[in-house]
């Protein structure tokens, strides 16, 4: 998946900058930028773009500067630049004092712009915004001049600085650069490069009402900035020759250049802010920073750490073709991270009552247990055991189904660094569920061994008769196909999956989880890792999210 150079490992970018700094283009330097919109949460995508951009700098001892792309008015807000902050910085990355709107440059692109006219290179064109991509044709019909494209430089600056001045309505007139209206790439058929838009916008205010579009303010806000590699996703490649013809008409000297990679696309996944919006605005996640949601936040939320995420973008690599990456690669980098990394605790989803008929009532023992089983530095803790416990509901069958190696009526299996319990007897209510266990221990199996060498096929984990109550949120996949948003005839939100939430509010946990503070991460015993959510988890009220399950027993669920 990843397209490398077989002998040194490299991917195609990092070729590209050691090529540059053999021929020494651009004296040497590399300087890169992320540059999102602030239109919405960074997602997963977005962390495989700034891993790349920062990743590249770091690598070669240079810079990335943080952009915000704030040229549409509309859809940005500065709630979006704080989260994006936020995330980046979360990720391990820093922008130092290199943190850039697009809008600091609004003065510098209007002069451009200018100047563009002045050396005969663009126009104001009075066609209706539907009447330009009537006349733009498409990939068979080539374009036909706009009637307005002989307009003189003098009566072009005139227009120009009227649309500034607001005398205007929107889609009144727009600037448009005269490249090539018979050009067999539609992209440069004199792109419109200047609209009127009289709308507010969150950092410059009314100051203007015309904003430059993405093609003009984004190669030569890298420009300004100096950037070297401008790296963006492959649905911008039949822009590059958009990209250099403005740049080469405007800049001297060393000068930026733009570069395509693959985004991400992930399985049961969609990726696109817009959609993503969606799902917040009509509150089919409870934020963006649902733990279902691959937002950056709410796979924080969801316990992933900045490390797996790191990894996760190296797994996958960098390459010029378009994939599908497994959802299970995102789970494998957190699974491997949180292997090495999260104490070990147990816990009891769906408790079933214990009783030990043989334990004597009223005592309590604290039995010594590792936090990690490869890692002493980790150390130990101390769990209370008792006459009455709980183990998970599903650990017992009263009538045992073949394989089945947990507890059952007569059998005897052993409780994680405790003892082994025999099953005596099930209680039953008048409905005839069950309601307790009666078991006898074995004083003699005390840390989980048996003496006389007797052998138990499973091993269980219980928490103590008067472990606290917690709030366990279990999640499986937000969309149930692999390819929510493929077909463009269905709505994407059809395929959400209706199950993707599971609340248990009657779990049980060992006594020090209910202290677990907001954010901390654990291996509760045989369930997965889990987290303790970071909004609605309170000392005393303990609330854990399960990140991701121990072993990927998801595509063995789906074949049932
Ligand atoms: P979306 O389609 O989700 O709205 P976008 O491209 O409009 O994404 P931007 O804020 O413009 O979002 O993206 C900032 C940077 O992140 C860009 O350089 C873009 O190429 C990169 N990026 C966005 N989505 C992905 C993705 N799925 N994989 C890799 N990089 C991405
Ligand atoms: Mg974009």
């Amino acid at each position: 998946m990843t397209t490398t150079n077989e002998t040194q490992g490299l991917n195609f970018l990092q070729e590209v900058v050691e090529e540059d700094r053999r021929t020494g283009k651009h004296g040497g330097r590399v300087h890169t930028r992320f540059p999102p919109e602030p239109n919405g949460y960074l997602h997963i995508g977005h962390a495989k773009s700034i891993v790349l951009n920062f990743g590249l700098a770091q690598q070669y001892g240079g810079k990335c500067n943080l952009r915000l792309d704030d040229t549409n008015p509309l859809t940005e807000d500065t709630d979006y630049v704080e989260s994006i902050q936020r995330d980046v910085r979360w990720l391990g990355f820093d922008w130092d004092d290199r943190r850039f709107f697009a809008s600091d440059y609004f003065d510098r692109l209007y002069a451009f712009a200018e100047q563009l006219i002045s050396q005969g290179q663009a126009y104001v064109c009075s066609l209706s915004p539907e009447e330009i991509s009537q006349y733009r044709g498409n990939f068979t019909t080539p374009g036909k001049d706009s009637p307005y494209r002989t307009r003189t430089v003098e009566e072009n600056l005139d227009l120009f600085r009227r649309m500034k001045a607001g005398e205007f309505p929107d889609g009144k007139h727009t600037l448009r650069a005269k490249i090539d209206m018979t050009s067999s790439n539609p992209v440069l058929r004199d792109p419109p490069i200047y609209r009127i838009r009289h709308a507010h916008h969150h950092r410059t205010g009314d100051k203007w009402c015309i904003y430059p579009l993405y093609d003009f303010a984004h190669c030569l806000s890298d420009a300004i900035e100096g950037i070297t590699h401008s790296v963006c996703t492959l649905e911008f490649e039949n822009r590059r020759v958009l990209y250099d013809w403005i740049v080469d008409a405007l800049i001297k000297g060393d000068r930026p250049y733009q570069y395509e990679f693959a985004r991400l696309n992930l399985t049961y996944a969609v990726m696109s802010k817009r959609k993503l919006l969606q799902l917040v605005q009509e509150k089919r996640v409870s934020g963006w920073d649902d733990p279902r949601m691959l937002t950056i936040s709410g796979l924080r939320r969801r316990g992933y750490t900045p490390a797996s995420l790191r990894d996760f973008a190296k797994r996958i690599g960098v390459s010029k073709s378009d994939s599908l990456i497994d959802m299970g690669v995102l789970e494998l980098s957190i699974r491997d991270d949180l292997n090495e990394t999260a104490p070990r605790a147990m816990a009891v989803l769906r408790p079933l009552k214990v009783v030990l008929e043989n334990y004597p009532e009223g005592q309590t023992e604290e039995l010594e247990t590792a936090n990690h089983p490869k890692r002493e530095d980790m150390g130990t803790r101390k769990v209370p055991f008792m006459r009455e416990l709980y183990i998970e509901a599903d650990d017992f069958q009263e009538v045992p189904e073949k394989g089945f190696f947990r507890l059952a009526p007569g059998k005897e299996v052993r409780l994680r660094s405790a003892y082994f319990i025999k099953c005596e007897k099930v209680i039953k209510d008048a409905a005839g569920n069950i309601t307790e266990l009666r078991c006898t221990y074995d004083p003699a199996t005390r840390g989980g061994d048996s003496p006389d060498g007797r052998k138990v096929k499973g091993t269980l984990h219980w928490v103590p008769g008067n472990a606290p109550v917690a709030q366990v949120r279990l999640f499986d996949r937000l969309f149930s196909v692999e390819q929510p948003d493929k077909d463009e005839t269905k709505d994407f939100k059809e395929f959400l999956n209706p199950n993707s939430l599971e609340t248990l509010s009657g779990a049980r946990v060992e006594p020090m989880l209910a202290d677990a503070k907001p954010g901390d991460r654990f291996q509760f015993e045989r369930l997965g890792y889990f987290c303790a959510d970071a909004v609605d988890s309170k000392p005393g009220a303990p609330v854990f999210n399960r990140t991701v399950t121990l072993k990927d027993s998801w595509v063995k669920e789906q074949k049932k």
